[in-house]
């Protein structure tokens, strides 16, 4: 074929193409000649059953679940960290915790009190995504910082609303005392901020519409960017207790307050899905569902459940980071798959930016490989290992099937203690999941692979300042 023929057949179907999208029949032609939008939706402490998709009997997620069924369900992902602030700065970053000094074995996370945040010296997604021309956004909480330095508009976010930390974070003292707040909440209770960019929008904010706003908040940034490649970060401040749901979701669910807090993030992902049909974007736009780690047990019918996975959060034992996660692209990843490939909350970073047309920094251990060829051509993940860090301290250590437990230690029970083992636990999570039978016995020469790879990551861990040790006046 001539190169002439070539140049009018291509003439002829931007012609057919041009006519198609005028009369409204092809929608989003122009868009897919561009970068694919990324969208991200966060949740906070959503246990890895706690969906209809995952296997939830009674809590509904009619979008969900058909996120999944247009979608991927990976089952095999995790989270960087079994608690918020690290868990989100991986995410942002691309690297663990420890790399960024955004862990602590003293705070686990940040508090109001806090003087720390995220280094300026990391390149969060943000500005990765906006040096490749992305609109960018996040909408819900942030807790990498409340000071002005830290917020989303200083790492690469062209705007920002929500709540700068955890929702059960600046109680007032006339709350009921200990977990009585909880078991009823009022939003008066924590005088959390509500904010827009730098600025104080609300105090407290009004927790109970907070997933209802959060949506609209969503849902007008993609109508606003429909013309231009954006990056939507939406980390809900829900289900994290205390528990809020809009007037809508009132004792809707069989499953209770959760369940109704479940029920309205359900809704709010339908609602920003269906705005990505209405915008003819659906086909150019990545959607990534997840969480920031496993369910808080200890909060009994508050906090949600790991399904067949062992603990929850704050622990390095399955429940409390491996996440129900789904990840959405009509026409470009194949629908209706289940994968057990591994992934972290770190690949997103790295897969967003390949997308996007951008390459890794290259001055910096990166910790997140790309998994465009797992989610869009069905190969096996690059990521072989997944690292299991509680504060600065690797407990766990996963390649392949194996993982072994170095170190154990409960979370938020009476027994607090830290447990060494030598050797160490170890489990075949292909084969139990749920962690029950240690079988180090059996596979000394495991043992002997996975410590030695253990000893290979420490060597490229560097020792940096903690900024979650940092006090709010020294800063
Ligand atoms: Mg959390």
């Amino acid at each position: 074929m001539g190169r002439l023929t070539v140049v009018v057949r291509e003439r002829w179907i931007a012609a057919v193409c041009g006519v198609l999208m005028s009369c409204g029949v092809v929608r989003g032609v122009a868009a897919e000649s561009t970068k694919p939008n990324i969208i991200v939706v966060f949740c906070d402490d959503l246990g890895y059953g706690d969906l209809g998709c995952f296997g939830h009997p009674t809590i509904h997620t009619p979008h969900l679940d058909r996120m999944a069924a247009e979608g991927l369900k990976l089952t095999q992902f995790y989270s960087a960290a079994p608690v918020c602030t690290p868990s989100r700065a991986a995410l942002m970053t691309g690297r663990l915790p420890i790399r960024s000094g955004m862990c602590s074995d003293k705070r686990r996370v940040l508090f109001p009190d806090s003087g720390g945040g995220i280094p300026d010296s990391e390149i969060t997604l943000a500005e990765a995504l906006r040096q490749q021309g992305y609109a960018t956004a996040c909408v819900g909480k942030w807790h990498l910082g409340h000071l002005p330095q830290f917020l989303p508009t200083s790492n690469g976010f062209d705007s920002y609303f929500g709540i700068p930390y955890s929702n059960d974070m600046d109680r007032i003292a006339e709350a009921p005392k200990g977990r009585e707040s909880f078991w009823k909440p009022e939003s008066r209770y924590w005088n959390v901020p509500l904010m827009r960019n730098e600025k104080e929008l609300e105090r407290p904010a009004d927790q109970t519409t907070i997933t209802r706003r959060y949506t609209e908040e969503a849902v007008q940034f993609i109508k606003e960017h429909r013309e231009e490649p954006f990056f939507l970060y939406m980390p809900h401040s829900m289900p994290h207790v205390p528990l809020f749901r809009s007037d809508a979701f009132a004792e809707t669910s069989r499953r209770g307050l959760y369940g109704d807090v479940i029920e309205e993030i359900d809704w709010s992902v339908g609602q920003v899905l269906d705005a990505l049909r209405t915008h003819g974007l659906d086909s150019n736009t990545i959607v990534w569902f997840t969480s920031d780690n496993g369910p808080w047990l200890t909060f009994k019918d508050h906090g949600g459940s790991a399904g067949l996975l062992k603990d929850g959060k704050g622990t390095t034992w399955e429940g409390g980071m491996r996440e129900p996660t789904l990840v959405w692209w009509p026409g470009t990843i194949a629908a209706g798959r289940a994968s057990a490939e591994l992934g972290t909350t770190m690949d997103i970073y790295a897969t967003s930016l390949t997308l996007a047309g951008g390459s890794l920094p290259a001055d910096r251990v990166m910790d997140g490989v790309d998994l465009a060829p797992t989610l869009l051509h069905q190969q096996p993940s690059p990521r072989t290992e997944v690292l299991y860090y509680r504060g600065t301290r690797l407990m766990a250590i996963r390649k392949g099937p194996w993982k072994a437990h170095f170190m154990t230690q409960e979370s938020y029970t009476g027994n607090n203690e830290l447990v060494q083992h030598d050797p160490p636990v170890l489990h075949n999570l292909e084969v139990d999941p749920g962690e029950q039978w240690d079988v180090a016995a059996d596979h000394p020469e495991v043992i002997t692979m996975l410590t030695e790879a253990a000893a290979a990551h420490a060597a490229t861990v560097e020792p940096v300042p903690s900024q979650l040790e940092i006090p709010l006046s020294k800063k």
